[in-house]
């Protein structure tokens, strides 16, 4: 991933960096450039613009222009801003010590039940009382797959049955609290392979029940454009807290992941970085930013 979008960064960055002092119009040409290779790599419109836009006044501005390392500082400002789109600083769910809930959501396929058993993981590893629970009624195919991951990471994983209202499950959920107290509850619901109003009423009708102290969104990296339009629908329908970008390590041109942050004005809270329970990571801006820039 990444990989076109940084050999093209790379490039117009090597020339600048060379420069000392630069004109207003060699500066305007280098942004054209970015923002050609930005649009080439799938980032939104806005998102292009705005980022060479944000450059350009401080290249300007900061009167970088006359100096001596006039393409260094350009170059830094170029680092910097792609950091800032990534969402600056790293950002974690928050938890407190008990009664934390995570709601996982997204469409069929995003990596959502894949990454409900990468989170158990990383969670147990971190001295948390994980359980799970199966709430993808539409696809049983789901619920085994969950139990399967539970049964690797070593979680329980409490499944819904069918025609279970959303109260009976939280009541299941009290009743299984009290017989093994759990401080960390991810719920993985249904995914379908589009939006429906139907779907949107389960799970926002689930959340109430569940009360959810986060609710994440998984995005696939390899949908492109499309995802954040997705995410803007969960978000006025459901709310979302965060992002989850999964298939990191696959040959997507990046602009999803590019994009996430400023489209959704949600964090990106991790990375899945392989089919594995352990290909999660927790995400970067300034890593990643780092490895798009060479
Ligand atoms: P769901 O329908 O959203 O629950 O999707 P699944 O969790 O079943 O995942 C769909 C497919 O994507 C499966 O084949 C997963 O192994 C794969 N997958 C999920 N996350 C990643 C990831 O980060 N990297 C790669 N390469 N594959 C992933």
């Amino acid at each position: 991933m990444f990989e076109n979008l940084g050999n093209r960064l790379q490039d117009i960055l090597e020339k600048l960096r060379r420069e000392s002092k630069l004109t207003e119009a060699q500066v305007k040409a280098a942004m054209r450039e970015i923002r050609m290779a930005l649009l080439e790599a799938d980032v939104n419109f806005g998102v292009a613009r705005d980022f060479v836009a944000r450059v350009s006044e401080k290249a300007v501005g900061a009167e970088v222009l006359g100096s001596l390392t006039a393409g260094q500082q350009v170059v830094k400002l170029v680092h910097d801003e792609l950091i800032e789109t990534l969402g600056g600083k790293a950002q974690q769910p928050t938890l407190k010590n008990e009664g934390n809930v995570i709601f996982m959501v997204g469409l069929q396929g995003a990596g959502k039940t894949t990454s409900t058993g990468k989170l158990a993981k990383f969670y147990k590893e971190k001295g948390r009382r994980v359980l799970l629970v199966a709430a993808d009624t539409q696809r049983p195919a789901a619920r085994d797959q969950l139990r399967v991951l539970g049964t690797q990471v070593g979680v329980p994983v409490l499944e819904v049955a069918n025609g279970e209202t959303p109260e009976q499950t939280r009541a299941r959920v009290q009743e299984f609290q009290r017989g093994d107290f759990r401080d960390l509850i991810i719920v993985d619901t249904a995914g379908r392979l589009q939006i429906d109003e139907g779907l949107m009423d389960a799970l926002s009708d689930l959340k109430t029940a569940m009360q959810p102290t986060e609710t994440l969104l998984v995005v696939d990296a390899m949908t492109g454009q499309e995802a954040l339009n997705v995410a803007k629908t969960f978000d006025e329908r459901i709310g979302l807290s965060g992002l989850i970008i999964t298939k990191m390590d696959g040959d997507a041109r990046g602009g999803a992941a590019l994009s996430a942050r400023f489209v959704t004005g949600k964090p990106i809270y991790f990375a899945g970085t392989s089919e594995k329970l352990t290909g999660l990571e927790p995400f970067y801006p300034d890593r990643v930013a780092g490895r798009i820039l060479g």
